[in-house]
């Protein structure tokens, strides 16, 4: 039984994550910021605990993961900063607070995370950090220039952590979905997403228990000799 934290776990590829975990009889808190109900609905049907925490907001963050150690009755085994939003936009268009609240909750959040639930780890000499990046933070997308930097971001930050923690024996793996049928993708017409179908050399888009999957196994123990390593799950959209 492990001790699991999962930042954004109201819905899509989070909630996947708390049912993948939960079903394994992990000991699951997970944060969710606007969807009280979504996460009111998933606690009752998981077990999973839900605590409401603006990621973006360093200092709630802080104290919220305090908590959940607590709530976990001690220290996190498996982290995964999945929280995220995406902004479609030009770069000329877009505003310092768009850019600050992206960079927030996609990167700051996460490099905050593992900051604090990576002491535990370190004392306990063991652990596992996965983040959640995006195809688009290896390859980069028009309109989405702040959403690419902020999850190529994630890539620097997992490589130099597998580094640090290393000798404590803590794995930091990101994760990197391709296009996944979740409210995120929500905004985009039929046509768009055949299109994107149709860019996926496996011919279908992504569901979230492809990434909750890897997630899972990242951390199951069975793959305790990979890190530093953001591992595409996206049907080759990224190749
Ligand atoms: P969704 O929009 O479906 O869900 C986003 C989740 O993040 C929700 O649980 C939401 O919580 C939470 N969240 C957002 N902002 C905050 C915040 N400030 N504080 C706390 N929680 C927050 O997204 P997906 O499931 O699709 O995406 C999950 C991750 O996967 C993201 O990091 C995304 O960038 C990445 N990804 C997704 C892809 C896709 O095609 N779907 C592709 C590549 C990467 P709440 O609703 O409670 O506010």
């Amino acid at each position: 039984m492990k001790r699991v934290l999962i930042t954004g776990g109201s819905r899509g590829i989070g909630a996947a994550c708390v049912r993948r975990f939960a079903e394994e009889g992990d000991r699951v808190v997970f944060l969710y910021n606007k969807s009280e109900d979504a996460a009111m609905d998933l606690s009752m049907e998981t077990g999973a605990f839900a605590m409401q925490c603006d990621v973006s907001d360093a200092n709630a963050l802080k104290e919220t993961l305090a908590e959940a150690e607590r709530a976990l009755g001690g220290a996190i085994d498996v982290l995964v900063n999945n929280a995220g939003v995406s902004l479609i936009k030009l770069l000329a268009d877009t505003t310092d607070e768009e850019m600050l609240s992206v960079y927030r909750t996609d990167l700051l959040a996460a490099t905050v995370a593992c900051r604090e639930v990576s002491r535990g780890m370190v004392r306990a000499q063991r652990g596992y950090i996965v983040n959640i990046g995006s195809v688009w933070g290896r390859v980069g997308a028009s309109c989405e220039a702040v959403y690419s930097a902020a999850k190529a971001g994630l890539r620097g930050l997992t490589q130099a952590l597998a580094k640090e923690l290393g000798p404590s024996h803590i794995t930091v793996n990101c994760v990197e979905p391709g296009v996944i049928l979740t409210d995120m993708n929500a905004s985009l017409d039929g046509e768009t997403l055949m299109a994107l179908c149709d860019e996926t050399p496996l011919c279908r888009l992504g569901e979230t228990r492809d990434i909750a999957e890897i997630v899972f196994w990242l951390t199951s123990g069975k793959a305790d000799f990979i890190t530093g390593q953001s591992i595409g799950v996206d049907g080759g959209f990224g190749l």
